[in-house]
């Protein structure tokens, strides 16, 4: 069957930059999806340089981050691989072998390969795509993250950090002033109340 949708956000990838974007768009209302084909290279590592985890496995650390990212309503299209992307001006359509999908805002965050990047026509620096502290590419509301906006530099923790940026632009272009998502202890006894231990 072919599926079509619309999005406020389509996350292209779902290791540690696009989980990281979909989480942060998600959590402050955007319709958000996040197309993975699951080839992570988290699958390959253990963590115990990402700051506040001791130690850790990759595909642990994505598990859990697949389930933080679901429990705050990302549409998460596991091993759906997006075959291209369009701008067509207010948006873009992105097509996977399932269907055709619409959104106003495009994430890129698909490790080192820089092929969607490039059709899209997103200017290049040398070999990696060109993008300021916002993570916004040339092409305008689409995002590049990771490993494609670096030379060497690929760490989870940068991934993470790139994409939560992406996200908070595209927020705070939606809202017309600088978002800031900041929770605090009264927020997280709202959400868990006993379980919460703010040591
Ligand atoms: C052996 C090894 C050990 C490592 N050890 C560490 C470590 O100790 N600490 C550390 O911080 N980092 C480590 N890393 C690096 C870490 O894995 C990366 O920094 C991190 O995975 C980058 O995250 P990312 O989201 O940018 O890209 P990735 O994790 O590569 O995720 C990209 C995702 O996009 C998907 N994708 C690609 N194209 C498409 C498409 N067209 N449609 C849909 N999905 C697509 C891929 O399948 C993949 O799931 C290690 C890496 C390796 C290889």
């Amino acid at each position: 069957m072919t599926e079509s949708g619309d999005s406020d956000v389509i996350v292209v990838g779902g290791g540690p930059a696009g989980l990281s974007a979909g989480l942060f768009a998600s959590k402050n209302g955007l319709e958000t999806t996040v197309f993975d084909a699951d080839g992570t290279w988290m699958h390959k590592a253990h963590l115990f340089n990402y700051l506040g985890v001791g130690s850790v496995g990759g595909s642990e650390f994505m598990a859990t981050a697949r389930q933080q990212v679901d429990d705050f309503g990302v549409d998460r299209r596991q091993g759906e691989e997006v075959t291209g992307i369009e701008s067509t001006g207010d948006g873009f359509v992105v097509e996977t072998a399932d269907g055709s999908y619409d959104a106003r805002y495009v994430v890129l965050a698909t490790g080192a390969n820089r092929d969607l990047a490039e059709s899209l026509g997103c200017d290049f620096d040398g070999d990696v795509v060109d993008v300021g502290v916002d993570m916004e590419t040339s092409v305008e509301n689409a995002y590049a993250t990771g490993a494609m906006v670096r030379p060497e530099e690929w760490q989870a923790a940068i991934s993470v950090g790139d994409g939560a940026a992406a996200a908070l632009n595209i927020l705070s272009k939606e809202r017309g002033e600088h978002f800031h998502d900041f929770d605090t202890p009264g927020d997280a006894e709202a959400v868990f109340g006993d379980l919460v231990d703010d040591e």
